[in-house]
């Protein structure tokens, strides 16, 4: 179903910020900093073929995973885990690298590889800071050190599409490293814009739980004695796995708080936009390389946050992706640890798993309220949606409706 505008999609708290929209419609919408986070406003009202359009990949209408066209022949397909070439534990080769990255290092090897290898002109990726110091900004990286500047997690509203139209426009053979709903995005694009696949060869991504809105990071500012003016950046991850999340002042001295104390030890209180609780695909389907943490329930011990090295599971759902893995290995980027089956995933990523499987559940909730809601293509939500008795679909949709009749969906939620 089409959107009636994109203030409809912000209204039912869908918008994820990823920027498609305002590079797609360039003249008429712009992203702008809202309470939410980053989001878009017309500033010239889009005509229904243009709302037709954008509701085809927007992810605030409509998630998708890997089309068709881009698997093998008998390609492997986990219920949950969608999929799979080949599922395994990674990490750089590059000591640095891996100690710098979000995890071990693996989509920056990737990146780094792609880029020398010249297989593309740059890798699109994400760096820190931009509306808010607290923010990420989207980034092409032209070089090695600067794929390997970009590196680590931002769990803060970040615009990773917004400079597609630049790409598809100058020509520019890019990697794209984004989230799942961002991936997802440009699957949906690439059926109606050929430029897609002939400019973005390789589609990256890491798994996602979801971020920080912006009412969280006040909060913990506040929790830490610090004014928001007072901020000069903030690195959220990195410099060991996970490392510190460490707040840089204007004046120069740094807070340091360990990954336990910003996320808590239970992920079921994990602060996130609306969106990223109904989220039907964490797992980055839609890209040829998917990888995340291997921490046990998502969460590291206080012994894993000393000692750990960093390694990452690696899922290569294309046969390019595979074959990415194969080269970066052979050439000498990449370390590969050991081989995974799918269910290994359902220990290490079970909030991912959990959102999946109660996707349609939640939607129908949505649809209980009037929402137009979401969707899913090539997400298996049918198949999925078997596995939830009919009391657990019942309450989880009913709990869904609850929550939206009290506003819990709406940017401006926590600050009301
Ligand atoms: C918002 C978010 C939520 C996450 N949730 C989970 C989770 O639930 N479970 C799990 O196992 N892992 C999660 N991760 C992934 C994990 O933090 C690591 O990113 C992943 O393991 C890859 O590690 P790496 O060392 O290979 O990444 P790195 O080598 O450090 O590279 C990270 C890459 O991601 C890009 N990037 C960083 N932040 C963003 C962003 N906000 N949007 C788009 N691109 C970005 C960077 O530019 C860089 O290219 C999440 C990451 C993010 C950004
Ligand atoms: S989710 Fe992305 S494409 Fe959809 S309205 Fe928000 S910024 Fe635009
Ligand atoms: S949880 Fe889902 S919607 Fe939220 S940022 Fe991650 S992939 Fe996007």
């Amino acid at each position: 179903m089409a959107a009636s505008s994109i203030q409809q999609i912000i209204n039912e708290g869908l918008c994820i910020g990823c920027g498609l929209c305002a590079s797609v419609f360039s003249e008429k919408v712009n992203i702008e900093l809202s309470v939410g986070g980053l989001r878009p406003k017309e500033n010239k009202c889009l005509t229904e073929k243009e709302l037709r359009y954008l509701s085809s990949f927007c992810p605030g209408v409509v998630q998708s995973g890997m089309p068709n066209k881009y698997l093998s022949e008998g390609v492997q397909i986990d219920p949950v885990w969608g999929p799979i070439e080949r599922i395994c534990a990674a990490h750089a080769s590059n000591d640095s690298v891996r100690h710098k990255s979000a995890t071990g290092g693996v989509l920056t090897a990737l990146a780094g590889f792609l880029i020398e290898s010249k297989m593309v002109d740059a890798v699109l990726h994400v760096g820190p800071s931009g509306l808010k110091p607290y923010f990420g900004h989207s980034t092409i990286s032209y070089t090695l050190s600067e794929v390997n500047e970009n590196c680590a997690s931002i769990y803060a509203s970040t615009s990773p599409l917004d400079k597609i139209k630049k790409v598809l426009d100058e020509g520019i053979r890019v990697a794209l490293v984004a989230k799942p709903c961002d991936i997802s995005a440009m699957r949906l694009l690439a059926k109606k814009d050929p430029r897609v696949d002939k400019y973005i060869p390789l589609m990256l991504s890491p798994f996602c739980g979801g971020f920080f809105p912006p009412f969280a990071m006040s909060n913990f500012f506040q929790s830490e004695g610090v004014r928001e003016e007072e901020v000069d950046s903030v690195s959220y991850r990195g410099n060991g796995c996970p490392g510190p999340t460490s707040i840089k002042l204007n004046n120069g001295s740094r807070i340091e708080k360990s990954y336990l104390d910003f996320w808590g030890t239970d992920s079921s209180q994990w602060h996130m936009p609306w969106r990223c609780r109904v989220c039907p695909d964490g797992t980055g389907e839609g890209a040829d390389i998917s990888t995340g943490d291997t921490w046990p329930e998502c969460t590291p011990t206080k012994e894993m946050i000393n000692n750990d090295l960093g390694t990452n599971t690696v899922i290569a759902r294309t046969s390019k992706g595979a074959e990415l893995l194969q080269f970066a290995e052979g050439s000498g980027y990449l370390t590969l640890d050991y081989e995974c089956v799918p269910s290994d995933m359902n220990k290490l990523q079970p909030h991912l798993a959990n959102k999946k499987i109660k996707a349609l559940a939640r939607f129908d909730g949505m649809r209980s309220c009037g929402q137009a809601g979401l969707s899913t293509i090539d997400l298996r939500a049918d198949l999925l949606t078997q596995s939830v008795s009919s009391h657990e679909f019942k309450k989880e949709s009913n709990g869904t409706a609850a929550r939206i009749k009290k506003g819990k969906h709406l940017d401006d939620y926590e600050i009301k």
